[in-house]
């Protein structure tokens, strides 16, 4: 992309004179951006454009090839299994697929693309998929209009099969100075940007504890969701600032606007470099009361920057990340390396290892069980128990690692002190086959659980007197109290952190599991929030894990903090029901 420079798009009022306007949507990381738009495509059937050279084409043509094979097959076994007593119409719309995926239009066509433009085949095809598309939306027939659905489901089922089997596209040139714009993002598709450095995120959908928005927060870098219509209000290349804090896009602003916003940037950035004073200082508050400070990653090259941020140990590691973006599932010892790679880097500090938690908006290729309320279905500790061998495969990777630091076992999502014991049996299971074999691992190694859904809050005995720590996953905690959605934006504003239930689920957690000598954490991002930071201490929370970036910032209100006054303010705001009182005292509380 030819772009011009910064300065002359503002001397010119934005791109091309382009007209200047702004939305306002969730800021879910802080820090502003200033950068030109870059519009990608992920929406199911949208996918990435690189260009191949001439020796690649056949390779290319080949995993195209195999890709509708593998589809072929699927659906030939699905039509060959199908009983007798099935409708007539499910052995029918198999049948059509077939048809379609036979079609010269979409097992030939995307070939031509591929040799004739050089390009990658996902993008053949569903170039080949829109030339048909437009072609059925102009029948008459509303029955042979619709078709048009089934032609991108078998083009979805073949994007399925090649996905992870391509080339990583080469990042855009100067991809620092690109903000990418975006209907939608998956968790999956965020962590792939984690290779490639952007400006910043702007979406028109999802929720601020949405994990697109965790790993937008992880990738410390401003961020805003939830802006409705911003995919298709920018251009390609349109001048951007993104306001991170306030969840302000400006669109083509004017020269003076961006040179507020350039001062402000260069503030923010200025005061980020000061905190890094703090790294090796102790987080204790004024009264020398102890807080931890630990870090939530998602992949292991994440330590880098937990470490730099002085964490005192890994709170949080969200290992279902190391499954996302890939056809297969990682072998135990690709697992048992990234785990002990972990234990490593933080040097015999706490390393706390979440069994995977995949479901809701993070799924596997192959294993899309969650059924027709994702968050409430076959999610997390729930899917590993109906997938043995997957789970005792992890638990065989996470024990070998414990060889090498202190790491620690966590289990989300937990409702039921049965849901425990079955966890005890499957590490006990995996600890027998390692001591078959000699290998070598923690014998003592700790097991917690996540404190989510507010079942578990409310019958905390029973994971107190089974579990050896806790640590409370507020996103997921207040998702469920107040039913709403995490990843939807149209309930965002009803996400409130401050809804009495989910302060009275927290301190209840809190108190209850001091007062058992149970050790308990936040790893939700209120942890991080640092407008929750001395409420939180007010409770008696004394162990925080949040993402890296917020590591130095809550450190410093930590070094201000007086638990006396914390405390106090704290009881009164549990007492109030009232929102906009309870609203006032968190204001006072941190002034
Ligand atoms: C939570 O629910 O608060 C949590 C830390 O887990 P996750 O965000 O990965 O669901
Ligand atoms: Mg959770």
């Amino acid at each position: 992309m030819d772009q011009p420079s910064l300065a002359n798009l503002a001397e010119n009022g934005g791109a091309a004179g382009a007209p200047s306007f702004t939305l306002h949507g969730a800021g879910v990381s802080g820090g502003i951006a200033i950068g030109y738009a870059h519009l990608v495509s992920t929406a199911r059937l949208e996918v990435a454009h690189y260009e191949i050279t001439p020796e690649e084409v056949a390779a290319e043509l080949a995993r195209f090839d195999d890709a509708v094979a593998e589809v072929k097959g699927e659906l030939m076994g699905l039509a060959a299994s199908m009983p007798l007593s099935a409708p007539a119409e499910i052995g029918a719309f198999v049948n059509l697929h077939l048809m379609i995926l036979d079609d010269a239009q979409i097992s030939q066509a995307p070939r031509e693309l591929v040799r004739s433009r050089h390009c990658n085949a996902e993008w053949a095809l569903v170039q080949q998929m829109e030339t048909l598309v437009a072609q059925f939306e102009e029948f008459e027939d509303a029955y042979l209009r619709e078709r048009k659905a089934d032609v991108q489901q078998v083009v979805e089922r073949v994007l399925k099969a090649m996905l992870g089997t391509g080339h990583v596209p080469a990042p855009p040139a100067e991809s620092d100075r690109l903000v990418v714009v975006a209907h939608d993002l998956s968790p999956a598709d965020m962590i792939l940007f984690k290779q490639t450095q952007f400006a910043g995120f702007v979406t028109d959908v999802g929720g601020v504890t949405s994990h697109t928005a965790i790993v937008a927060r992880s990738l410390n870098l401003p961020a805003i969701v939830g802006l409705h219509h911003a995919r298709g209000l920018i251009r390609e290349g349109e001048l951007l600032i993104v306001d991170g804090r306030q969840g302000v896009l400006i669109v083509n602003p004017d020269r003076q606007v961006l040179a507020e916003y350039e001062l402000r940037r260069s503030q923010f950035d200025l005061e980020r470099k000061k905190l890094k004073r703090l790294k090796t200082t102790r987080a204790t508050t004024l009264d020398g009361v102890e807080i931890e400070l630990q870090a939530n990653i998602e992949l292991p090259q994440d330590v880098a920057e937990a470490l730099e941020g002085g964490a005192t140990g890994i709170g949080l590691f969200r290992s279902e990340f190391l499954f996302l973006n890939r056809d297969d599932l990682p072998s135990e010892d690709e697992q048992f390396e990234s785990y002990r790679d972990v234990a490593v880097a933080m040097a015999g500090q706490p390393v706390t290892i979440r069994t995977l938690d995949l479901g809701a908006d993070k799924t596997i290729n192959g294993a899309d069980r969650a059924g027709p309320n994702p968050a409430m279905g076959l999610r997390a500790i729930r899917f590993c128990l109906a997938e043995p061998q997957m789970f005792l495969t992890q638990l065989r990777a996470i024990l070998r690692a414990s060889h090498y630091g202190k790491v620690r076992l966590l289990v989300p999502m937990l409702a039921h002190a049965h849901e425990v014991e079955h966890v005890f049996q499957f590490v006990r299971q995996a600890k027998d086959t390692l001591d078959a074999q000699g290998i070598p691992y923690d014998r003592e190694i700790e097991i917690g659980g996540m404190i989510e859904i507010p079942a578990a809050a409310l019958a905390l005995g029973l994971f107190l007197k089974r579990l050896d720590f806790l640590s409370i996953g507020t996103n997921d905690l207040i998702q469920y109290t107040l039913a709403i959605d995490r990843t939807d934006d149209t309930v965002a504003h009803l996400y409130d952190p401050l809804h009495p239930a989910v302060l009275w689920l927290v301190a209840h957690t809190i108190r209850t599991a001091n007062k058992a000598g149970v050790p308990v954490a936040v790893c939700g991002e209120m942890a991080g929030d640092a407008a929750m930071t001395r409420l939180l201490v007010g409770l008696g929370l004394r162990q925080f894990s949040m993402h890296p970036a917020q590591l130095l910032p809550i450190k410093q209100l930590v070094l201000h903090t007086s638990v006396p006054e914390a405390e106090a303010l704290a009881a009164r705001i549990l007492r109030a029901e009232d929102r906009d009182k309870v609203r006032s005292l968190v204001e006072r509380l941190n002034a």
